[in-house]
């Protein structure tokens, strides 16, 4: 199946000043557009060409596994981004405060890892399969379905996505994302 740019549930200057215009033009215009192009290259005429997003990624390795994984990873992030954030769902602010002490808690943890992460990579919240929540980080295109864990949400650090509007100022860009996040989505993820 061909890979297609995922459609935008805002539009492209709907989350500045937190991400502006001009970074979505660039991060998701080119960058995301360059893996799915890439990914939709690579797989031609090989088994993969039939296989979902979600699969390529648990299976393959090099080249395919990074454009599909990045495919996946951007995908889901800025389909997790609102330029409304409404309050967190009392189901998802249970299982923080449960798993992380509190929400406040969690934000803070999640927002170590993002900026702490060294290098090209990804911060995620997930859940494994007995309902246990993590704060996961990886490395370049990495993605934790691959050590059998759901991503309820996830924060780009690699500098293409902060260095238009932050500079070199990742924690910034960091707390602009997490007033960006769709909490709802996020709480619907849950088992
Ligand atoms: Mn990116």
């Amino acid at each position: 199946m061909k890979h297609l740019l995922p459609e935008l549930p805002y539009a492209p200057d709907a989350l500045a000043p937190g991400m502006s215009r001009e970074t979505i033009e660039f991060h998701y215009g080119k960058h995301l557009q360059t893996y799915i192009d890439n990914l939709n290259r690579l797989i031609e005429g090989t088994p993969f060409a039939d296989c979902s997003l979600d699969e390529i990624v648990r299976r393959a390795d090099g080249a395919v596994f990074n454009n599909a994984a990045q495919t996946w990873n951007h995908t889901f992030f800025f389909l997790t981004l609102t330029p409304h954030q409404a309050p967190m769902p009392e189901k998802l602010a249970a299982r923080l405060s449960e798993a992380f002490g509190s929400v406040e808690n969690f934000l803070s943890e999640f927002t170590k890892a993002a900026t702490g992460l060294f290098g090209s990579g990804w911060a995620w919240l997930t859940e494994d399969m007995d309902g246990r929540l993590s704060i996961v980080q990886t490395q370049n295109a990495g993605n934790p379905m691959t050590s059998g864990l759901t991503p309820l949400m996830t924060v780009d650090v690699w500098e293409h996505a902060y260095y238009i509007d932050y500079r070199n100022r990742r924690a910034d860009y960091v707390a602009a994302c997490l007033r960006l996040i769709d909490w709802e989505k996020v709480s619907g993820r849950l088992k």
